[in-house]
Protein backbone atom coordinates (compact mmCIF):
# COMPACT_ATOMS: atom_id res chain seq x y z
CA UNK A 1 0.00 0.00 0.00
CA UNK A 2 0.81 3.45 -0.36
CA UNK A 3 -0.55 6.01 1.95
CA UNK A 4 -0.24 9.89 1.76
CA UNK A 5 -0.63 11.45 5.50
CA UNK A 6 -1.45 14.79 4.98
CA UNK A 7 -2.82 17.38 8.02
CA UNK A 8 -0.86 20.43 8.95
CA UNK A 9 2.62 20.69 10.97
CA UNK A 10 1.79 18.85 14.12
CA UNK A 11 -1.41 16.65 13.47
CA UNK A 12 0.55 13.60 14.01
CA UNK A 13 1.59 12.74 10.88
CA UNK A 14 4.74 11.58 12.03
CA UNK A 15 3.73 9.51 14.58
CA UNK A 16 1.07 7.77 12.64
CA UNK A 17 3.59 7.21 10.01
CA UNK A 18 6.27 5.50 12.26
CA UNK A 19 2.97 3.15 13.06
CA UNK A 20 2.06 2.82 9.71
CA UNK A 21 6.04 1.57 8.77
CA UNK A 22 5.80 -1.01 11.09
CA UNK A 23 2.54 -2.12 10.80
CA UNK A 24 2.75 -2.64 6.75
CA UNK A 25 7.02 -3.11 6.69
CA UNK A 26 6.85 -0.12 4.99
CA UNK A 27 9.11 2.77 4.25
CA UNK A 28 8.36 6.58 5.38
CA UNK A 29 9.33 9.29 3.10
CA UNK A 30 9.31 12.69 5.12
CA UNK A 31 10.21 15.44 3.24
CA UNK A 32 10.97 17.27 6.36
CA UNK A 33 13.38 14.94 7.36
CA UNK A 34 14.72 14.91 4.56
CA UNK A 35 15.63 18.54 4.14
CA UNK A 36 17.01 18.58 7.86
CA UNK A 37 18.95 15.94 7.07
CA UNK A 38 20.55 18.48 4.06
CA UNK A 39 21.23 21.15 6.58
CA UNK A 40 23.18 18.34 8.94
CA UNK A 41 25.15 17.19 5.80
CA UNK A 42 25.55 21.08 4.97
CA UNK A 43 25.07 20.51 1.28
CA UNK A 44 24.82 22.76 -1.01
CA UNK A 45 20.99 22.17 -0.42
CA UNK A 46 20.97 22.50 3.25
CA UNK A 47 22.89 25.72 2.48
CA UNK A 48 20.22 26.75 0.38
CA UNK A 49 16.99 26.23 2.43
CA UNK A 50 18.25 26.51 5.86
CA UNK A 51 16.63 30.24 6.67
CA UNK A 52 13.53 29.33 4.44
CA UNK A 53 13.19 26.05 7.27
CA UNK A 54 13.97 28.28 10.09
CA UNK A 55 11.30 31.00 9.25
CA UNK A 56 8.70 28.37 8.58
CA UNK A 57 8.75 28.92 4.91
CA UNK A 58 8.10 26.08 2.16
CA UNK A 59 10.75 24.59 0.19
CA UNK A 60 10.67 24.68 -3.33
CA UNK A 61 9.12 21.96 -5.22
CA UNK A 62 12.16 21.38 -7.55
CA UNK A 63 14.07 20.88 -4.70
CA UNK A 64 11.62 18.69 -2.98
CA UNK A 65 10.72 16.38 -6.12
CA UNK A 66 14.51 15.86 -6.56
CA UNK A 67 14.68 14.34 -2.78
CA UNK A 68 11.86 12.21 -3.08
CA UNK A 69 12.28 10.78 -6.93
CA UNK A 70 14.78 8.01 -5.98
CA UNK A 71 12.81 6.97 -2.86
CA UNK A 72 9.84 6.53 -5.03
CA UNK A 73 11.43 4.96 -7.85
CA UNK A 74 13.34 2.22 -5.53
CA UNK A 75 11.67 -1.31 -6.27
CA UNK A 76 12.77 -2.53 -3.22
CA UNK A 77 10.37 0.16 -1.23
CA UNK A 78 7.57 -0.44 -4.12
CA UNK A 79 3.67 0.28 -2.69
CA UNK A 80 5.28 0.03 0.53
CA UNK A 81 5.34 4.41 0.52
CA UNK A 82 4.26 6.25 3.22
CA UNK A 83 4.28 9.94 2.28
CA UNK A 84 4.53 12.30 5.64
CA UNK A 85 4.74 15.67 4.83
CA UNK A 86 4.36 15.32 1.05
CA UNK A 87 3.01 17.08 -1.40
CA UNK A 88 2.37 20.31 -0.21
CA UNK A 89 1.29 21.85 -3.22
CA UNK A 90 -0.15 20.80 -6.51
CA UNK A 91 2.69 20.60 -8.43
CA UNK A 92 4.03 18.34 -5.91
CA UNK A 93 1.03 16.35 -5.99
CA UNK A 94 0.93 16.20 -9.87
CA UNK A 95 4.87 15.21 -9.98
CA UNK A 96 4.16 12.24 -7.79
CA UNK A 97 1.54 11.33 -9.67
CA UNK A 98 3.48 10.81 -12.72
CA UNK A 99 6.49 9.31 -10.48
CA UNK A 100 3.96 6.50 -9.70
CA UNK A 101 2.57 5.99 -12.71
CA UNK A 102 6.29 5.30 -14.51
CA UNK A 103 6.68 3.16 -11.69
CA UNK A 104 3.17 1.35 -11.98
CA UNK A 105 2.05 2.28 -8.57
CA UNK A 106 -0.69 4.55 -7.32
CA UNK A 107 -1.87 6.19 -4.43
CA UNK A 108 -4.17 3.36 -2.29
CA UNK A 109 -5.40 5.93 0.71
CA UNK A 110 -4.84 9.52 1.24
CA UNK A 111 -5.81 10.24 5.26
CA UNK A 112 -6.22 14.02 5.84
CA UNK A 113 -5.45 14.49 9.54
CA UNK A 114 -7.79 17.24 10.76
CA UNK A 115 -6.58 19.72 13.73
CA UNK A 116 -7.44 23.14 15.17
CA UNK A 117 -4.95 25.68 15.57
CA UNK A 118 -5.41 25.66 19.18
CA UNK A 119 -4.57 21.99 19.64
CA UNK A 120 -1.44 22.74 17.39
CA UNK A 121 -0.08 24.93 18.89
CA UNK A 122 -0.46 23.05 22.14
CA UNK A 123 1.30 19.73 20.78
CA UNK A 124 4.19 21.66 18.95
CA UNK A 125 5.52 23.64 22.39
CA UNK A 126 5.43 19.98 23.95
CA UNK A 127 7.53 18.74 21.30
CA UNK A 128 9.65 21.48 21.32
CA UNK A 129 10.91 20.94 24.29
CA UNK A 130 11.53 17.05 23.55
CA UNK A 131 13.36 17.51 20.23
CA UNK A 132 14.83 20.67 20.72
CA UNK A 133 13.73 21.82 16.95
CA UNK A 134 15.28 24.90 15.74
CA UNK A 135 12.02 25.84 13.72
CA UNK A 136 9.69 25.12 16.70
CA UNK A 137 9.59 28.50 18.23
CA UNK A 138 5.61 29.67 18.82
CA UNK A 139 5.69 32.20 15.84
CA UNK A 140 6.85 29.85 13.45
CA UNK A 141 4.48 27.45 14.51
CA UNK A 142 1.63 29.79 13.85
CA UNK A 143 2.83 30.98 10.29
CA UNK A 144 3.67 27.62 9.54
CA UNK A 145 0.05 26.46 10.81
CA UNK A 146 -1.40 29.08 8.41
CA UNK A 147 0.42 28.86 5.22
CA UNK A 148 0.18 25.04 5.29
CA UNK A 149 -3.78 25.50 5.49
CA UNK A 150 -3.16 28.51 2.61
CA UNK A 151 -1.11 26.49 0.42
CA UNK A 152 -2.27 23.20 0.75
CA UNK A 153 -6.08 24.20 0.06
CA UNK A 154 -5.70 23.29 -3.43
CA UNK A 155 -4.06 20.02 -2.98
CA UNK A 156 -6.90 19.46 -0.64
CA UNK A 157 -9.55 19.67 -3.11
CA UNK A 158 -7.15 17.53 -5.18
CA UNK A 159 -7.39 14.68 -3.31
CA UNK A 160 -10.75 15.10 -1.56
CA UNK A 161 -12.43 13.90 -4.78
CA UNK A 162 -10.29 10.48 -5.07
CA UNK A 163 -12.70 7.96 -3.43
CA UNK A 164 -9.79 6.61 -0.84
CA UNK A 165 -9.31 10.19 0.71
CA UNK A 166 -10.31 9.96 4.26
CA UNK A 167 -10.44 12.47 6.87
CA UNK A 168 -9.62 11.69 10.53
CA UNK A 169 -10.27 14.18 13.37
CA UNK A 170 -6.40 14.72 14.44
CA UNK A 171 -7.14 16.31 17.47
CA UNK A 172 -8.52 12.95 18.77
CA UNK A 173 -5.57 11.14 21.31
CA UNK A 174 -3.08 8.93 19.03
CA UNK A 175 -4.65 5.60 20.08
CA UNK A 176 -7.98 6.68 18.54
CA UNK A 177 -6.35 7.85 15.80
CA UNK A 178 -4.31 4.94 14.90
CA UNK A 179 -7.44 2.64 15.56
CA UNK A 180 -9.49 4.42 12.61
CA UNK A 181 -6.77 4.32 10.42
CA UNK A 182 -6.72 0.55 11.44
CA UNK A 183 -10.58 0.93 10.12
CA UNK A 184 -9.10 1.70 6.49
CA UNK A 185 -6.19 -0.78 6.17
CA UNK A 186 -6.86 -4.38 5.20
CA UNK A 187 -4.33 -6.25 5.85
P1 LIG B 1 7.75 19.00 8.60
O1 LIG B 1 8.79 18.23 9.32
O2 LIG B 1 6.94 18.14 7.65
O3 LIG B 1 6.85 19.76 9.53
O4 LIG B 1 8.49 20.07 7.67
C1 LIG B 1 9.36 21.04 8.23
C2 LIG B 1 9.65 22.12 7.20
O5 LIG B 1 10.26 21.54 6.05
C3 LIG B 1 8.42 22.85 6.65
O6 LIG B 1 8.05 23.91 7.46
C4 LIG B 1 8.94 23.32 5.29
O7 LIG B 1 9.80 24.43 5.45
C5 LIG B 1 9.80 22.16 4.85
N1 LIG B 1 9.05 21.14 4.07
C6 LIG B 1 8.79 19.86 4.43
N2 LIG B 1 8.12 19.21 3.48
C7 LIG B 1 7.95 20.09 2.46
C8 LIG B 1 7.32 20.02 1.19
N3 LIG B 1 6.72 18.89 0.77
N4 LIG B 1 7.35 21.13 0.40
C9 LIG B 1 7.95 22.25 0.80
N5 LIG B 1 8.55 22.39 2.00
C10 LIG B 1 8.57 21.33 2.83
Amino acid sequence: MNIILFGPPGAGKGTQSKYLVKKLNAFQISTGDLLREEIKKNSNIGKAIIQDMNEGKFISDEIVNKLIKNLVSDPNRKNRLIFDGYPRSLSQAKNLNSLLKATSQKIDLILFLNVDKDTIVKRIEKRKVIENRSDDDTNTILKRYDKYMKTTQPVLNFYSENPNFKEIQGNLEIDEITRKIDTFINV
